[in-house]
């Protein structure tokens, strides 16, 4: 099959021919700006500020119930019974929605100290040049 005129969106599922240009990687120097085809309509829902991701794997753009929800809360709530339950509040292609779901105390301890490594990781960086002979930043 070889393909002649413009070449399809890379929304995934679109079938429209692309009209415009979506830029990626504008705001971050390290990596290279890549330009990828996307229709007028999706280029337009894009620009108002759709929610959307790139899928390096497939070269393809996921919008609408094709991204994950994303997070905006979460809760622990731990009851009487072993086990306790992870709330998580998130927007899934626009609308809020809540999710539950029950976890063990060793998967809670493991899940607490993801997060508090994560946040030792972001302590480092600012506070703790670490082995990097290179340091620039002053000492206060
Ligand atoms: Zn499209």
């Amino acid at each position: 099959m070889t393909s002649s005129g413009p070449s399809p969106c890379r929304v995934i599922r679109c079938t429209n021919p692309s009209g415009g240009r979506l830029t990626l990687n504008e705001d971050d120097p390290d990596v290279p700006i890549m330009e990828i085809a996307v229709c007028n309509e999706h280029l337009t829902q894009i620009n108002a500020g759709a929610d959307w991701f790139y899928d390096g794997a497939d070269h393809m753009i996921h919008m609408g119930r094709d991204v994950a929800p994303r997070i905006t809360d979460f809760q622990i709530r731990e009851g009487i019974d072993p086990l306790s339950t992870l709330i998580v509040h998130s927007v899934s292609d626009g609308a809020p929605r809540i999710d539950e779901y029950r976890l063990s105390r060793p998967q809670l301890d493991q899940l607490a100290a993801l997060i508090r490594g994560e946040q030792e990781w972001w302590n480092i960086t600012k506070d703790d040049e670490g082995d990097s002979p290179a340091s620039e930043s002053p000492e206060p």
